[in-house]
């Protein structure tokens, strides 16, 4: 423990919850049907801070160990310090992937929990950069048929005011044009039809595809070919249409990561997800490298888990209100934003990020 800690962290505990699907789902690499959740609550001077990821359920066990063994006695206050040595706690295991999620998850917990601590909100600790943050509705899965996903994406902006919505594509490259074309006819002129191909391109294929969206507005084309080929991004982002930007930044699990992909010039906005690259601490970094590219950063799902660090991130264009996300925090969490004229909003009346766990509600899905 810190001889100077003003809030010695004294427990740390998670568990992990699979939520199935309301239907199946899949984009261009990859098929589910259920979405596991892992909850991470910390505790410090008579306060309890909350944190999650969307992860493998093995990573409630590293994070009842290494990392509570790493954060035993840390000053809540100093969450920086937290960062760090549960950086160090996982060197010999590999910093990335997963756990990278599990210090992503406690990372957060510790955020909320100082800002309890402090009885504020946590984009007040942070500070605001704006009041509110843009949503776009994201889902469109490829297993959907025409008439699901058409009837998701108005809902989004006939519902939710969303001035952006996303659909998958990829699976099968051949129909992708023609769901792409009814998706924008549901939509309609007002809203902008993004796609995201998690990767299924090769550079070729994905400039005949942009070619062939480029009819229907695409504003937005994700991951067209794989986030590790920087080159084959960069390609694409030069030859695609002016009116499409290439986007990609989800698997981001260290600013090295986003260092390399901006330095790269690979993106011309770049995604990053709380609940995997660092929690609030390493969402920030990310900020601040995009700051310094002259590029905007935009939230990859877990809406209501990045919505007070959205408020304090310089440059940031939206959050990704994504169908099986918003569905699990409505369900588990009280205090989830509810989206109004495209947007949601920090509620200012609740200290930290304003969530809390139903765990009655959750006990049916632990896993
Ligand atoms: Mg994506």
């Amino acid at each position: 423990m810190s001889p100077r800690a003003q809030a010695p962290v004294t427990a740390l505990r998670a568990r992990a919850y699979t939520i199935p699907t309301d239907r199946p789902e899949a984009d261009g690499t990859y098929a589910w049907d259920s979405t596991t959740l892992v909850v991470v609550h910390a505790e410090a001077g008579g306060q309890t801070g909350l944190g999650y990821t969307y992860t493998h359920g093995s990573i409630a066990a590293l994070i009842e160990t290494a990392l509570k063994e790493a954060v035993d006695g840390a000053d809540a206050m100093d969450v920086p310090a937290a960062f760090a040595v549960m950086q160090r706690a996982v060197r010999n295991m590999g910093r990335q992937g997963l756990a990278a999620t599990g210090i992503s998850a406690v990372d957060t917990a510790l955020w909320d929990l100082k800002a309890k601590l402090l009885d504020v909100p946590l984009c007040t600790l942070l500070g605001r950069a704006r009041d509110d943050v843009p949503i776009y509705g994201s889902g469109g899965f490829t297993t959907y048929t025409i008439d699901e996903l058409t009837e998701q994406l108005s809902g989004w902006v006939e519902r939710d005011g969303c001035g952006c919505v996303k659909m998958k594509i990829g699976t099968h490259p051949d129909e992708d044009p023609t769901r792409v074309a009814k998706a924008k006819i549901a939509i309609g002129e007002n809203a902008t039809l993004f796609v995201d191909a998690n990767g299924a391109y090769t550079v070729k294929q994905a400039l005949a595809q942009a070619s062939a969206f480029a009819a229907y507005n695409v504003g937005w084309f994700e991951e067209p070919v794989s986030s590790d080929d920087l080159a084959g991004l960069r390609r694409v982002r030069e030859r695609a249409p002016d009116c499409m930007e290439i986007a990609a930044g989800e698997y981001g699990y260290e600013t090295d990561y986003y260092r390399r992909m901006l330095n790269a010039g690979a993106v011309d906005v770049v995604q990053a997800d709380v609940t995997r690259c660092g929690g609030i601490s390493g969402f920030l970094a990310v900020a601040a490298l995009a700051d310094a590219h002259h590029i905007d950063l935009s939230g990859h799902c877990a809406p209501a888990l990045h919505l007070h660090a959205a408020c304090a991130a310089q440059r940031f264009r939206h959050l990704e209100w994504f169908h099986d996300h918003m569905r699990i925090e409505h369900r588990l969490f009280d205090g989830a934003p509810m989206p109004k004229d495209g947007r949601i909003a920090p509620d200012l009346s609740r200290p930290g990020h304003g969530l809390t766990f139903k765990e009655q509600d959750a006990a049916q899905f632990a896993a």
